[in-house]
């Protein structure tokens, strides 16, 4: 079953919980992390806690007891929900307080949590890969920082739906920099390439997976800026997350990448990672 906890209380998804005067909620003050777990191991643990303690440090939100009571809160909750398979979402805020832009004095930060179970990924979508657009990238200049503001997401990955497509591929200056809420990659003459990481992009858990991987098993691995020409002549592409995994994308605003069907090395990232979790 689902849980919710908030601030040391586990409560039900539906519970009245949070106060208004919340800066999560008034101004979208705080970061978050989406964790998953295969057969009750959590994937990359240490990883997601890395880049949460680093989304908290950038908005400058200390967290007492450190990123060690936010890895005891998570392994406790999932041990309480009880299920192997699931996702867990975890959010930090500056905490509540009369709403005032500036940073309020002596208030703990706010931590709260879902745990919900994941049903195993759509076949049809992971064989016959996935229809993306491609979308202006509005957003800030700091999108390394798992922010609470997704705004920017939002609307590109709603015009993607309104379009009949899974996701949004953003680009900036005519460079692709990632999805809504994915990383996204080409592959040209055997070679893996994505955008480097920095400022404008998060640093994708599931990226990092992707590139061990092919450390691993010797598969050309590029980061480096491309254009949205040199999406659209790819020979595959692929986006993933944590949620996603890896997925292939086999049309870009109507047009086929290349055959139209999911890429070989798409399918053996696909095949490799799913042993990397494992399934
Ligand atoms: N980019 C953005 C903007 C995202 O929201 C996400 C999902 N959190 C990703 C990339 C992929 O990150 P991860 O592999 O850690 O889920």
């Amino acid at each position: 079953m689902s849980i919710g906890f908030i601030n040391g209380k586990y409560v039900a998804l539906d519970e009245k919980a949070v106060p208004i005067e919340e800066r999560g909620h008034q101004f979208g003050d705080g970061v978050y992390e989406v964790i998953r777990y295969y057969n009750g191991e959590g994937f990359m643990l240490e990883e997601h806690l890395e880049r949460l303690e680093k989304s908290a440090e950038a908005i400058r939100i200390d967290l007492e007891g450190g990123i060690d009571s936010i890895r005891t809160i998570i392994e406790e909750g999932v041990k309480k929900a009880a299920i192997p398979d699931c996702s867990v979402y975890l959010q930090i805020t500056r905490g509540a307080a009369e709403r005032n832009h500036l940073f309020p004095k002596d208030v703990p930060p706010s931590v709260s949590m879902t745990i919900k179970p994941m049903a195993p990924f759509s076949k049809e979508m992971l064989n016959n890969g996935v229809s993306v657009i491609t979308h202006p990238d509005e957003r800030w200049a700091n999108c390394y920082i798992k922010s609470l503001n997704l705004l920017p997401n939002i609307l590109a990955k709603q015009a993607a739906a309104e379009k009949h497509a899974y996701e949004a591929i953003l680009y900036k200056d005519g460079k692709v920099t990632e999805c809504s809420s994915s990383t996204i990659f080409i592959v040209l003459n055997d070679t893996v390439i994505t955008t480097p990481l920095s400022k404008q992009i998060l640093p994708g858990i599931t990226r990092m997976a992707v590139k061990e991987i092919c450390e691993k098993a010797a598969i050309r691995f590029e980061e480096r800026e491309y254009t949205t020409e040199e999406l659209f002549s790819a020979d595959e592409v692929f986006l993933t997350s944590t949620t996603s995994e890896v997925l292939p994308v086999t049309h870009i605003d109507d047009r086929k990448v290349a055959e139209g069907t999911p890429g070989n090395l798409t399918t053996l990232l696909m095949e490799l990672f799913k042993a990397k979790t494992g399934q």
